[in-house]
This record gives C-alpha cells, structure tokens and sequence, in this order.
C-alpha cells in the first residue's frame, strides 16, 4: 500500500507507477491511499515545508493529551479532505474518549462476579470466549443451564446484541476499506446512546438488586461479556492502549493485540424493531411524567402510575415487568388504544427501600415491611447464607 498526501497524485504516485510498468509490467502498488493535508482554521496548510512558523508536531499533542487521544482525533476525521485543525478540537474529543473508556469500566465493573471460563486456543493464542447463541430466544423463567446456574435473555438483551452486531459489521468494513472515521463514529453512538442511555440504564437495577445469581441477571453479564470483549477488540487499533489496559483488567486473559476481531453473526432485527417501537412509547411517557413533575402531581418517575393507551403490538408481546423495566417505572397499565397517549398520577403503592421502586408488595411483609417482593426474597437468602 502507497501511503501519501494528494499532492503524490502527480509526483510519486506516477513516476514510481509508470516505472513499475515499464519495468515489471504491472503496478507497484496493490492499493494506494491519499490523504488531505492538515490546515488551520482559515484553511491554511500546516506543514514541515511551508513558509508557515515552525509546526508543533504529533509528539507535542502526545505529551499533551496522550498518545490515544491523538491516535482518536486520527481516526475521527474523513482524511480524504483537508483536515481543519485546533487545540480546541482536543477538548470535545477528550469528552468522547471518557465516553469509550467509561463504558468499558461500567462493563468490567459489572462483570466483577461473573466468570465466562475463557480459554486461550492452544493453536492461535486467541480466547475462545462463551458465545450467545444466535438464535438466541430464551424467556425469564427458560434459563439455559450453564453449569453455574441459569441464563435468561430479555428484550433488552436480544436488542443489544443485534446492535452489537451491526456495529461489528460496520467496524470491519469500515476498517477494511481505510475508513476510520466511520469506524470511530460508529463506537461513539454505540457507547453513548445504546449502551449508556439505554442498555446500562436499564439492566441497572437487575445488577444491583436481583440476586446475584438471578437468571436475567446472569443472562445481562452473559451479554455484557460479549460487548466488553468486542467493544475492545474494535477499538484495538486506534485506542491501543486503553484498550490493552481494560482488557487486562478482564478475565480473558492474553493481550487484545494478539485477538482478531469478533466475528459477525446473523441476528436478524426482530427485536430492534420491537425496542424501536418501545422508544417512541417511552417518548410519549416520558412527556407525560414531565408534564405530572411540572404540576408537582409527582417528584421522580418512579412514583408515577402510568397509564399507557396504545395500539402498538409489542405492547402485547412483552411482559408488563419488562415494559416496566425497559421504561424504568414502578407502575405500569397498558391499555389498548387508537393513538399512543399515556396519563399520570402518583402511585398507591409504597416504596421500597432497597430498590427505590413502588411496588404493590411493599409494607405486606412482616419481617420486611419496607421491602418489595423481590428485594425481599434476596434480602432473606443473603441472611440464611450469612447464618
Ligand atoms: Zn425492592
């Protein structure tokens, strides 16, 4: 591969072409790649030639910033153009880069009492994790046995691994044909609004307040796992580092610059089409609840009594613990309607003092009168086993 700014088009590029053919009969290059030159904000080019002031170099930005954060800033821009170039630039970058990293320590915190039982191939040195299965369709209450105890998928959790998917299938293409940009912004929508937003914020109260052995959520660090080590492994080659030091940190064992990528998987999108229709519900709730906190009807969305009218069809096909989950409310009514609307007023129910939720359990307990049902029956068997 020929490596050169667009000024090579007539210099280098061409006479080491015509050379080659004159010679050898054929292209010197398999594959060629230019590149822009890096300019200033008023689009004037900064170079080691140029009559310019002596440029500060990529080693300045290194001691500076670190050498990820320049490796990132490489890897964001479409450098087929010219690329304008600030400080400044470094200051949002550095917002993303904290992004990336902190999505890998909420995995790796997650993931702390989970154990996958990775081994390294004796062959090719690389981990041969535990996979989800494609065909993934485990409900609650339909574990998988996995030696350990049982796994089960939710809505939630087949939705992120097709995500997941699409984003593996994204990165490597992209890496393939030199796009880096792609690949970076690909990682920082994934992190940011799939991860952060929406699965992490979710699952949160299954990792902290199921039983640890739960089955949704063992099913949740089952998938978090595979996120983790895949996430890593795309990020490899431009956030070297980081990506070394959160793979040490994990169980898998190795060095992630000895990995391969994650291989791609047929997913299919049924449940992405099923999330997406639950997002523009949680867009009509989340207005009403908005609307209840102006009117001071309720505090947090959690002492909401939610009523929900709509004529989607997931609605029928999820639980109402899973909506309630995926919406991240106490109490929930799905009633069938034309249009999607949704009413609030505060909960009867009282709130429990473990999980924060109001639920209808709350206060029937004589032993625990404060907690919910199923805070309850974790609280009980962490006793027993403490006794
Ligand atoms: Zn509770």
């Amino acid at each position: 591969m020929y490596l050169e700014a667009t000024d090579q088009h007539r210099g280098w590029f061409q006479s080491s072409l015509m050379t080659s053919i004159a010679l050898n009969n054929r292209a010197p290059y398999k594959t060629c790649v230019t590149h822009g030159f890096v300019v200033d904000l008023d689009g004037k080019k900064i170079s080691k030639s140029s009559a310019y002031e002596k440029p500060v170099d990529a080693g300045h930005f290194v001691n500076e910033h670190g050498a990820d954060l320049v490796r990132l800033w490489a890897s964001s821009i479409d450098y087929t153009a010219d690329v304008p170039f600030s400080e400044e630039i470094f200051t949002r970058l550095a917002d993303t880069y904290r992004r990336i990293r902190n999505t890998l320590r909420i995995l790796l915190g997650n993931l702390y009492d989970f154990t996958a039982h990775p081994t390294l191939s004796p062959s090719t040195g690389q981990a041969e994790n535990l996979t989800v299965p494609a065909n993934n369709r485990l409900s609650p209450g339909r574990g998988e046995d996995t030696g350990e105890g049982s796994i089960a998928m939710t809505l939630v959790d087949r939705w992120i691994l097709e995500r997941l998917n699409d984003v593996i299938t994204d990165c490597r293409s992209a890496y393939e044909a030199f796009e880096f940009h792609k690949v970076y912004h690909a990682v920082n929508q994934f992190c940011a609004v799939d991860l952060s937003s929406l699965y992490i914020d979710i699952t949160k109260d299954r990792m902290y307040c199921d039983a640890a052995d739960s089955p949704r959520r063992r099913g949740t660090q089952m998938v978090m796992h595979e996120i983790f080590g895949a996430l890593s492994r795309l990020l490899a080659p431009v956030l070297a580092f980081t990506a070394e030091e959160s793979w040490r940190y994990s169980a898998l064992g190795g060095s992630v610059h000895l990995q391969e990528f994650p291989p791609f998987e047929h997913r299919g999108h049924e449940a992405s089409d099923q999330v997406a229709e639950l997002l523009k519900l949680r867009g009509v709730i989340g207005q009403a609840i908005e609307h209840a906190r102006q009117q001071k009807l309720i505090g947090n969305a959690l002492e909401a009594a939610v009523v929900l009218h709509s004529n989607a069809d997931v609605t029928t096909k999820i639980s109402k613990e899973e909506l309630e989950e995926f919406f991240i409310l106490s109490d929930l009514t799905i009633r069938q309607g034309t249009e999607a609307s949704a009413s609030v007023t505060k909960t009867a129910y009282k709130k429990c003092a473990r999980c924060w939720r109001h639920r209808p359990a709350v206060g029937t307990s004589k032993e625990h009168p404060d907690l919910c049902d199923r805070c309850e029956s974790v609280v009980s068997a962490l006793s027993e086993k403490a006794r």
